[in-house]
């Protein structure tokens, strides 16, 4: 059986050579029970060395195949890139910054062989910010009551997939990627386990804040059309309430004459539907948006190195 194993690589020059031998390592473990290896990296155009270390990587050990896209086009993208070029019968996705533990690789492959086509690794959250963890929390509460998918916290991309499950995401041509989500659309029979996780030991997370909460947004939107739903619901509500107050001050007027109307309850009234209107179009804009991005059908990336095909008369 071949494992593929797809990292994406975004700057990690500090790291990619002690990644690459400690999957190594981990394939000389596999090789006795039969499994074979192959190592798809990805430079998701990295601005330091990483690509010049893919390339020798790959001229001192046949079975790793780089793809250097031309810019960065975001880990979706370079995950995405990593699976269309693996030829594994299974694929273990995980970072290149050694904070996904290749050791696990040998278990992962273990429940894999009994029978789970998804086999996810679960991470503790040791060594996160307070703040991160509980913002996680918060958040996956709120998605997994709006979403349709079960989405785990502490499952990230480190998984083995099986070729069918492979398969099956590669099918789905979304511009739009959230791998975590697209995995547990597919199914397929799965399983978790539990690891400790490993604090960052070079550089930092290329995470922003920023970054975090626009892909907290495609968590949400990517699934389901609720949010817009939810919109509706309260428009409709809004405007109940402001049937019953209409009602309410005509009455009030027929009844005693016309009074000086209050300035600030018109004020108050104005402003909270003029802010609650934003943000329903908010919601409309952002499906259009997708729709727009969907529509254009760009490429998720662009080539500009490889040594795929080489490769590939060498394993095959
Ligand atoms: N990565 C990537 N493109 C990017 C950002 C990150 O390919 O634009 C890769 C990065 O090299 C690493 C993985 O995605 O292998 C996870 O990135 P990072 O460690 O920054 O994120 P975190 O561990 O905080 O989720
Ligand atoms: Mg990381």
């Amino acid at each position: 059986m071949l494992i593929s194993i797809v990292a994406p690589c975004y700057n990690e020059e500090d790291v990619i050579e002690r990644f690459h031998a400690a999957v190594q390592k981990v394939a000389d473990d596999l090789l006795p029970l039969g499994h074979d290896m192959e190592f798809v990296y990805v430079d998701d155009g990295s601005r330091d060395r990483t690509l010049t270390l893919l390339e020798q990587l790959a001229e001192h050990d046949p079975r790793v195949r780089y793809v250097s896209f031309s810019r960065n086009f975001g880990k979706e993208a370079a995950l995405l890139a990593g699976l269309r070029h693996s030829s594994g019968d299974s694929v273990v996705v995980m970072d290149a910054d050694l904070q996904h533990p290749p050791e696990l690789i040998g278990r992962m492959v273990e429940l894999r062989d009994e029978g789970y086509d998804q086999v996810l690794a679960r991470r503790s959250r040791r060594g996160d910010r307070f703040t991160r963890t509980l913002t996680a929390r918060l958040y996956y509460r709120l998605v997994n009551r709006l979403v349709d998918v079960e989405l785990v916290d502490g499952v990230g991309d480190f998984r083995l997939l099986s070729r069918r499950v492979v398969d099956a995401v590669l099918g789905l041509t979304e511009y739009n990627r959230f791998s975590k989500g697209l995995f547990a659309w597919v199914g397929f029979p799965s399983t978790t386990f539990e690891y400790e996780n490993a604090v960052r030991e070079h550089g930092s997370s290329s995470w922003s804040l920023k970054s975090l909460l626009n892909y907290g947004l495609d968590g949400l939107l990517s699934f389901n059309n609720r949010p817009l739903r939810a919109a509706l619901h309260l428009g409709m509500v809004l405007l109940t309430c402001a049937g019953l107050y209409t009602a309410w001050i005509v009455g009030a007027a027929l009844v005693n004459g016309v009074e000086t109307p209050g300035y600030v309850t018109i004020i108050t009234v104005v402003t909270a539907l003029a802010g609650v209107q934003m943000v329903m179009l908010g919601v409309v804009g952002e499906y259009t948006g997708r729709i727009y991005y969907e529509v254009k059908g760009r490429p998720h990336f662009l080539v500009k190195a490889t040594n795929v095909e080489r490769t590939k008369d060498l394993i095959r």
